[in-house]
């Protein structure tokens, strides 16, 4: 039997224990039949205060088991390929609200890209509307805005066009191009890490030519000399695509042109192109490209750009009015986190189980996220396979949840890498079993798993149809120029 004093304690910690983690009860104070004491009341007998204690236990339980089984809040930030799938296979789950925030209404298939810049395929091909991705769901809500900040102490996400309170808060910002600082080369180069860009790019581009029929010799060379900094897949891929482009459907399209005098640069700060793959589909890649026209420069640090000369580390340099950047990439973190969770990569160091270290309720995956592993020390590779798994992982992990089931470490299955130049021309290096190799069976590969990863039926019927097309004909002009999308340099 509990002496007076122990249960006026009893009683005094629950309340406060109401206070911290309950403070809807409120709402419950009509199934009391006494008002909580806040502080120790001499007046209240024995059997009073067991009553009182009793009571409120019960509705403090009760509640509490209503609260878990009540739908949680996730909002998403980030509807790439991290944010889309957690929130697909989410979709219509009994346990939880989602909120998808973009500050797009679409998905964007970063990898084709560099075909919309190419004027190979249409932005709408490789994009796909949100809304319609979640037309039937029950649980999905889309919000199209962009976030401003996050305050994770108080649950809060913040945006252009409305405030979110969350239970579970998941980053999936991507990745933003990496100037290295250098607002020069910001300012005059052209990205290629979102839709509109790889527009951007391609308008540019057929303005360079539509401006070239009429310009004098110099500025013929400076308008047809065009530079990618960044041997990795998106350099390799566009400056391959852009040779093609070169021979198959410029001459006929620009008959005034000779594009004898067209020169593709590409330049790759290391000693070899394709820095994740082998050495062998490294210099596989290297030859398809200088086989294509392509001049391959490695071992080349760009040093400033003015938008008509690219100064080189070594002091040489280009002439040229279109440089592409394509050298890396940094963390997009959102406004809010601060500085101690954020790494020098502008990453998000996160847990095994994908929640960031340091805070409460807040995961991050994808581009924006660094996890380490005994396998991969500095974070895992900033690709859509690693996003699609962590966010399968994670989703695993909130149905786990509600069941108080162990949570699940995210384990990373390493497939291999790929990359296109052209056609019949791809380099591929298996994981298991260690292979690599080249030529029309890999590029038959590569575009079968990019459609396979394409969203939509109808986007991979037309893309297919686009592909088949252009390997047949040789040739392949979505070439519309839009004149909104200026070009940064004068031409
Ligand atoms: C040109 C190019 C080619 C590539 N090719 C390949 C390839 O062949 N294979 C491969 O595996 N990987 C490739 N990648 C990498 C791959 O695209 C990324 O690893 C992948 O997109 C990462 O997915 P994510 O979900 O983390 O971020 P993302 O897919 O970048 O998605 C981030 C989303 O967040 C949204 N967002 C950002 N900030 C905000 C904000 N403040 N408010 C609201 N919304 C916001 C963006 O609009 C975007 O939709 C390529 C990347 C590029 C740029």
């Amino acid at each position: 039997m509990k002496t007076k004093k122990e249960l006026n304690k009893d009683i005094l910690e629950t309340t406060a224990n109401i206070q911290e983690n309950y403070p809807e009860l409120t709402k419950f104070a009509d199934e009391m039949t006494v008002t909580i004491p806040a502080v120790e009341d001499p007046q209240i007998n024995e059997a009073t205060l067991s009553d009182y204690n009793n009571s409120l236990q019960t509705i403090v339980a009760g509640y509490a088991q209503n609260s878990q089984n009540a739908k949680k809040n996730i909002v998403i930030i980030g509807a790439g390929f991290a944010g889309l799938k957690l929130a697909r296979t989410l979709n219509n789950h009994p346990n939880y609200h989602i909120t998808l925030i973009d500050k797009n209404n679409y998905h964007q298939f970063q990898p084709l890209f560099y075909q919309v810049a190419m004027a190979n395929l249409d932005a709408s091909n490789i994009s796909f509307p949100l809304r319609n991705i979640f037309q039937k769901s029950k649980n999905v809500t889309i919000r199209v805005t962009e976030v401003t900040s996050i305050e994770a102490s108080i649950n809060m996400v913040f945006t252009t066009n409305g405030n979110f309170s969350y239970d579970y808060l998941v980053i999936a910002t991507g990745a933003v191009t990496n100037y290295f600082g250098n607002a020069a080369i910001e300012q005059y180069s052209y990205p290629m890490k979102n839709t509109w860009e790889a527009l951007q790019i391609r308008n540019t581009l057929l303005t360079h030519f539509e401006t070239a029929i009429t310009a004098n010799s110099l500025k013929v060379q400076q308008l047809l000399s065009i530079v990618i900094v960044g041997g990795g897949p998106t350099g390799v891929e566009l400056s391959g695509a852009l040779a093609e482009m070169k021979t198959d459907t410029l001459p006929l399209e620009y008959p005034e042109l000779n594009f004898a005098e067209m020169k593709i640069y590409l330049l790759e700060g290391s000693a070899k192109l394709l820095g994740a793959m082998t050495a062998a589909s490294s210099a596989k890649a290297r030859d398809y490209l200088e086989d294509l026209g392509v001049t391959v420069m490695l071992n080349t640090m760009v040093k400033e750009y003015n938008g008509r000369q690219l100064l080189l580390q070594d002091g040489n340099i280009l002439e040229s009015t279109f440089v592409i950047w394509a050298a890396g990439v940094i963390g997009n973190v959102p406004q809010g986190i601060s500085p101690e969770f954020v790494s020098k990569s502008s990453q998000i160091p996160t847990d095994a189980f994908h929640k960031v270290i340091g805070l409460n309720n807040v995961y991050a995956l994808g581009d924006v996220a660094l996890m380490a592993s005994d396998q991969y020390p500095k974070g895992y590779p900033q690709l859509a396979s690693v996003a699609i798994d962590q966010a399968v992982n994670l989703s695993n992990n909130f149905l786990c949840l509600p069941k108080n089931k162990p949570l699940i470490p995210f384990e990373y299955t390493n497939k291999g890498t790929m990359a296109t130049v052209g056609r019949n021309k791809a380099v591929v290096d298996l994981a298991k079993p260690f292979v690599s190799f080249h030529g029309f069976f890999a590029w038959l590969i590569w575009m079968t798993l990019h459609l396979f990863l394409l969203i939509g039926f109808k986007n991979r019927v037309i893309v297919f149809i686009n592909w088949i097309y252009k390997y047949l004909t040789h040739q392949q002009s979505l070439a519309l120029l839009f004149p909104n999308l200026h070009s940064k340099n004068k031409t």
